[in-house]
């Protein structure tokens, strides 16, 4: 069985990504080491797979290359190209020998030189091993599916929570459809693209209109039986910015009239919510009145800079007027976290635990491009503790996984501790937080940079009512109408007014 993988989310309006962006770089054996140990470095999916084959029985994984990586902008191809020359190799050495491939994709990379890299990969893995080969591909929901991801595989098995629970389920899955291929059967794949490019906050799985046609799918598989092997409803990537862009509904199955009348059924119910799909955040100034008032504890979501989805975790927006509001209040009434600022880290390092320094978020680093966005920010601080950031995820997406989070700071200003790490990561595991001794249910307001998969993290906190989506500049807003787009198909909702659109 031939394992590789790529997974990225490339935000079009961040710089581009590099060798050194990917955090977790796996190779031969590797691959499977990994999956197979009690804190893996990759996300759930692989492990998923190879816990699901080895419960399965006798197997002979053959890995050949995994890179995964934060959310970022677009890689750069002599990368990516590298990236395929290794599984290109991989593959053909190994000719004639395999049965099966598993590939890890997220569905949302792009490259400098390629719009549509995971269908790239899957022609080159067909090319190489041919049509009677099964190729499985798992994808995260934010994929955006192109025409080729869905022609070059056999079975398509996307993500179906947001916050991203169900990693390894789907790993297991695609072990478990790879071997009704292995044994013979056949599928066809069927897949209905809308003119809808869901905000980053209507795409939760818990409530909504997207979670009403994941359900939707999931009731009518059951209600259909074994014809249909899996339903996908992807949300997709608004910041991808990609020409087959789209929300997007995958069937797989062994029944070519079912899979049909099912995909269509499922863009029908999609386009029916149409004009639900449309972001709805707190103004700044709103947030931070609510947080004065509110008779219970909070947590502010600063959406539009959210390293999950290619932002740098740098802006200051949040952090000012919190700071503004709450520097004469009592130690710990407001938790920020995390900012991405391995200088300002370093400083509190060098001054110590329990020194006062002069913070200076955002420095001008000579010869380089300040980020979009980020403003700096001089104020007095407090080191009130020091990490080095080497955790393992206590809840939510990054449960049980090694995260290195780099020199990390909790830094004190008046009212407000903020922590400083140094790898830039979205702050969604409250571990992130509290392995430096603060105590997220003594705050007032918790800060956080995250778009939404913090709810799987800090949700024994807050529950759905405490959650405010602040409405501040940065590279993932889900205001969609204040990006340049390059690439979107047009017209397109929520951008533009579509009147109409049909299947036929
Ligand atoms: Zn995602």
């Amino acid at each position: 069985m031939a394992l590789l993988g790529f997974s990225i989310e490339c935000n079009h309006f961040a710089p581009p990504a590099g060798r050194s962006q990917f955090r977790c770089l796996l190779a031969d054996d590797a691959v499977v080491d990994d999956a197979r140990s009690p804190t893996p470095v990759a996300l759930g999916e692989m492990p998923g797979f190879v816990a699901d084959m080895d419960a399965a029985g006798p197997w002979q994984p053959r890995p050949i290359y995994l890179a995964m990586a934060e959310p970022n902008g677009p890689v750069e191809h002599p990368f990516f190209e590298a990236l395929c020359t290794t599984w290109r190799d991989g593959l053909r050495a190994l000719r004639g020998h395999i049965d099966g491939v598993y590939c890890v994709m997220h569905g949302a990379g792009i490259t400098t030189g390629d719009l549509d890299p995971e269908g790239t990969i899957q022609r080159m893995i067909r090319d190489e091993l041919g049509a009677d080969v099964p190729l499985v591909c798992s994808y995260d929901l934010h994929a955006n599916v192109s025409d080729e991801m869905v022609a070059c595989c056999d079975a398509f098995v996307g993500y179906r929570t947001n916050p991203h629970l169900d990693m390894r389920e789907r790993g297991a899955e695609s072990a478990q459809l790879l071997r009704r291929l292995l044994a013979g059967e056949r599928t066809y794949l069927s897949s209905r693209r809308l003119p809808i490019i869901g905000p980053s906050v209507t795409l939760l799985s818990a409530r909504g209109p997207y979670a009403e046609v994941i359900d939707l799918g999931q009731a009518r598989q059951a209600e259909i039986g074994p014809a249909i092997w899996n339903v996908s409803v992807m949300g997709g990537f608004s910041q991808g910015d990609v020409p087959y862009q789209g929300m997007n509904v995958v069937i797989t199955g062994d029944d070519r009239a079912a899979v049909d009348a099912l995909a269509d059924e499922l863009a029908e119910a999609a386009w029916a919510r149409r004009a639900r799909f449309v972001a709805l955040l707190t103004p700044l100034d709103a947030a931070v009145q609510r947080a004065k008032d509110s008779p219970v504890p909070l947590v502010f979501a600063d959406v539009a800079d959210n390293p999950g989805g290619g932002s740098s975790g740098k802006t200051m927006w949040l952090l000012r007027a919190f700071l503004d509001a709450f520097r004469d209040a009592a130690p710990g009434t407001v938790i920020v976290g995390i900012i991405n600022d391995s200088l300002l880290a370093a400083d509190a390092h060098a001054a110590g635990a329990g020194a006062t320094l002069t913070a200076r978020f955002n420095r001008p680093v000579d010869g380089e491009e300040p980020h979009a966005f980020c403003e700096p920010l001089t104020v007095d601080a407090q080191v009130v503790a020091l990490s080095n950031g080497e955790v393992t995820g206590r809840r939510g997406i990054f449960k049980g996984t090694s995260i290195r989070l780099g020199a990390t700071a909790a830094l004190r200003i008046g009212g407000v501790t903020v922590v400083v790490i140094s790898n830039r990561t979205q702050c969604a595991d409250p571990v992130f937080l509290e392995h430096l001794g603060l105590d997220i249910g003594a705050a007032r307001a918790v800060v956080l940079k995250s778009r939404g998969h913090f709810r799987g993290g800090f949700d024994e906190f807050f529950q759905h009512e405490q959650v405010v989506e602040v409405d501040a500049p940065g590279l993932t807003s889900p205001i969609l109408t204040r990006f340049d787009w390059r690439h979107l198909p047009r017209p397109v909702l929520p951008i533009d007014q579509v009147a109409d659109w049909s299947l036929r």
